[in-house]
C-alpha cells in the first residue's frame, strides 16, 4: 500500500513537471505577442491602402499605375496573409469570438470587391465621374474596414492581454494545485510507508509471538512500547500470554488431579465390577435357590397332595377294612350265639353246619388280616424276603397239589405247561408261591367251564409265568385299577368267592420287589391271562440272596 502511494506520488510529480513545460512552450513558441500582431496589421494595411491610393489618384508615370492591379493584388495578398495569421492568433486566444473575425472579413470582402471594381473601371477606361464615385465608395469601405479592425484590435488586444494573464494565472494556479496534490501524495505516501513499515514490523512480531505461543512457548513476550493500538494489542497479548501461562498451570494441576481421580475411579470401578460379579453370582445362586425352593414347594405340594390322597385312602382303607373285618366277625358272633340256643344244642347237624360257617369266616378273617399285614409291610417297606435257589418243578408240583382238587371240584381243567430244562432261579419261594396262588385261585374262582392253564418259560434273564383261564373275563377299563387295593370288578361275585380285593395289589407289590412285572390280557366272556416275570438271578437287580428289606 505504502509503495503504491509513493509510486503514485512520483508519477504525479513527473506529470506535473511535463505539463508545466508544455504550457510554457506553448505560450512562448506558438502564440505571437499582441504588439507584433498590431505592427503586422498596420504595416500590411498601410501598404495595401497606399498602393490603392496610387492606383486611383496617383500620376500615370508611377510603377503602380503602369502595372495596374498586380501591385494592388500583391499588397492585398500580403494583407490577407497577415490577416490570416492575426485571425488564427485571435482564434487561439478567443476560440469562441468568431463574430469579430467574421465582421472584419465581411468589411474586408466589401473593401476588396470595391478595390477590384475600381481597378476594373480604371482598366476599362471608364469616365472620371464613375471612377470618382467608385473611388469614393472604396474610400468609405476602407474607412469602415480600418475602423472595424482598429476597434477590434483595440478591444481584442486588451482582452487578449487580460486573457493571456488570466490563462497564465490559471495555468500557474493549476500547476500549484497539481504540485500541492503531488506533495500531499508524497508526504502521505512517506507517512504511510513509515507507518506501514512500523505496523508490519509490529504485526510480524505479533505473528512470531503467536506462532511460538501456538507451539507452546508461553514465556514469550512482545516488546512493542508504542501507545497506539498495536502497543495496546501487544500489551493485551502479553497479558493474555501471562494469563494463558497461569491457566496452563491450573490446567496441568487439574489434569494431575483428574488423573488421580481417574485412577481412584478405575480402582473403584474394578471394585464395583468385582462386587457386581459377586452379586451376579449371588443372584444366580439365589435364583438357583429360588428354583430349588419352587421345586421343593412343588414337591411339597405334590407330597401334600399325595399325603392328602393317602389320608383319604387311609380313611377309605380304615372304613373298608372295618367293613371287611366286621362282616366275618358279625357272622362268627351270630353263629356262636345260635350255637348257644336250646334249639341247636341238641341238633348235631345244625351245630356242624354253623361251626363250618364259623370256620370259613374265621379263615376269611385270618386271610384278610394277613393281607392287610402284607400291605402294611409293603407300605412300610418292611417285608422280609428270603432268597434261595429254587427248582421250578418243585414249585409247580406244590401248586398242582394245592389247586387240582379245587378245579376238580368245580369241574374245570387245571394243569401246568413247563419246560423241564428251566434253570433253578434265585427267589423268595414263599412270596412267589403266594403270588401264583392268588392268581390261580382267582382264575379258578372266576371260571365255570373250560379250565386254567399255567405256562412257565424262560426269556433271557427272566422267567415268564402266565395263568390263562376260560372264565368270565375282565373289561379293559378295569385293567389298571385291578391292582389297586380293595378294587373289585363285581363285588357280588367276589362276595361269593370270599375275596376282599386286596390280592392283586399285594401280588404287584411282591412281584416288583422281586424284580419283576405283572400285567394282564383279557376278553369278556372268553377268559383272562395274568402274566408275570421274575428274574432268574437276583444279583442283577442288586438284591442279594438274603433279605434286603
Ligand atoms: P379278590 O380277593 O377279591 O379276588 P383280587 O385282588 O385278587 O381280589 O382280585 C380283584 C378282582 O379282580 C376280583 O374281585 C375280580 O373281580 C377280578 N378278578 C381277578 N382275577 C380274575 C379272573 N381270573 N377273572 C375274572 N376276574 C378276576
Amino acid at each position: 500500500m505504502a509503495i503504491l502511494l509513493g509510486a503514485m506520488g512520483l508519477v504525479s510529480l513527473e506529470n506535473a513537471r511535463i505539463i508545466q513545460y508544455d504550457l510554457r512552450d506553448m505560450n512562448e513558441q506558438t502564440l505571437p505577442s499582441i504588439d507584433s500582431l498590431n505592427n503586422m496589421k498596420v504595416a500590411s494595411l498601410d501598404v495595401f491602402s497606399h498602393s490603392m491610393e496610387i492606383l486611383v489618384m496617383g500620376d500615370k508615370g508611377s510603377q503602380i499605375h503602369e502595372h495596374g492591379t498586380d501591385e494592388v493584388n500583391g499588397a492585398k495578398q500580403q494583407f490577407e496573409t497577415n490577416f490570416l495569421i492575426y485571425n488564427s492568433s485571435v482564434q487561439m486566444y478567443f476560440p469562441n469570438e468568431t463574430h469579430l473575425r467574421d465582421h472584419i472579413k465581411e468589411r474586408w470582402d466589401v473593401f476588396a470587391n470595391l478595390s477590384e471594381k475600381v481597378i476594373l473601371l480604371k482598366e476599362s477606361g471608364a469616365d472620371a465621374k464613375d471612377l470618382f464615385n467608385a473611388q469614393q465608395e472604396f474610400e468609405g469601405a476602407k474607412e469602415d474596414l480600418l475602423k472595424t479592425i482598429d476597434d477590434a484590435l483595440a478591444n481584442e488586444g486588451e482582452e487578449i492581454v487580460q486573457a493571456q494573464k488570466a490563462a497564465e494565472t490559471e495555468i500557474y494556479d493549476s500547476l500549484n494545485k497539481v504540485l500541492a496534490i503531488i506533495w500531499i501524495f508524497v508526504i502521505v505516501g512517506s507517512v504511510v510507508i513509515l507507518v506501514s513499515f512500523s505496523i508490519s514490523k509490529s504485526v510480524n512480531d505479533l505473528k512470531d509471538a503467536a506462532e511460538r505461543i501456538g507451539k507452546g512457548n508461553l514465556n514469550m513476550r512482545i516488546d512493542i512500547k508504542s501507545n497506539d493500538e498495536l502497543g495496546i494489542l501487544a500489551a493485551s497479548f502479553n497479558q493474555m500470554t501471562a494469563s494463558l501461562k497461569n491457566s496452563r498451570k491450573d490446567l496441568e494441576d487439574k489434569a494431575g488431579e483428574l488423573e488421580k481421580s481417574k485412577k481412584e475411579l478405575e480402582a473403584k470401578l474394578v471394585e464395583l465390577t468385582n462386587t457386581k460379579t459377586a452379586m451376579l453370582n449371588m443372584m444366580e445362586d439365589a435364583e438357583e435357590l429360588n428354583r430349588e425352593l419352587i421345586r421343593t414347594q412343588v414337591k411339597l405340594k405334590e407330597n401334600l397332595k399325595e399325603l392328602k390322597a393317602l389320608d383319604v385312602k387311609k380313611d377309605e382303607f380304615v372304613s373298608i377294612t372295618s367293613h371287611e373285618l366286621k362282616t366275618p366277625i358279625t357272622a362268627i358272633k351270630g353263629f356262636i350265639q345260635l350255637l348257644h340256643s336250646s334249639d341247636v344244642i341238641d341238633d348235631i347237624n345244625k351245630r356242624r353246619q354253623y361251626l363250618a360257617i364259623i370256620d370259613k369266616e374265621t379263615v376269611r378273617l385270618e386271610k384278610l388280616i394277613s393281607d392287610m399285614l402284607d400291605l402294611s409291610k409293603l407300605d412300610l417297606n418292611t417285608v422280609k424276603f428270603n432268597f434261595e435257589k429254587v427248582n421250578l418243578n418243585e414249585l409247580t408240583e406244590s401248586l398242582t397239589m394245592r389247586f387240582e382238587p379245587k378245579a376238580k371240584e368245580k369241574g374245570i381243567a387245571f394243569g401246568f405247561e413247563i419246560d423241564k430244562s428251566l434253570p433253578p432261579i434265585t427267589t423268595d419261594i414263599m412270596r412267589l408261591t403266594q403270588i401264583l396262588s392268588n392268581i390261580i385261585n382267582n382264575a379258578i374262582n372266576y371260571t365255570e367251564k373250560g379250565g386254567v392253564k399255567v405256562n412257565t418259560k424262560q426269556e433271557g434273564e427272566m422267567i415268564h409265568f402266565s395263568v390263562a383261564d376260560t372264565g368270565i373275563g375282565i373289561p379293559k377299563k378295569h385293567f389298571d385299577k385291578l391292582f389297586h387295593r380293595f378294587y373289585q370288578v363285581d363285588s357280588s361275585m367276589t362276595r361269593k368267592t370270599g375275596g376282599s380285593g386286596l390280592g392283586l395289589a399285594i401280588c404287584r407289590g411282591f412281584v416288583e420287589r422281586l424284580g419283576g412285572m405283572i400285567w394282564l390280557e383279557s376278553e369278556v366272556g372268553r377268559g383272562s391271562t395274568f402274566l408275570l416275570t421274575v428274574p432268574i438271578s437276583q444279583k442283577d437287580k442288586g438284591i442279594g440272596k438274603q433279605d434286603k428289606t
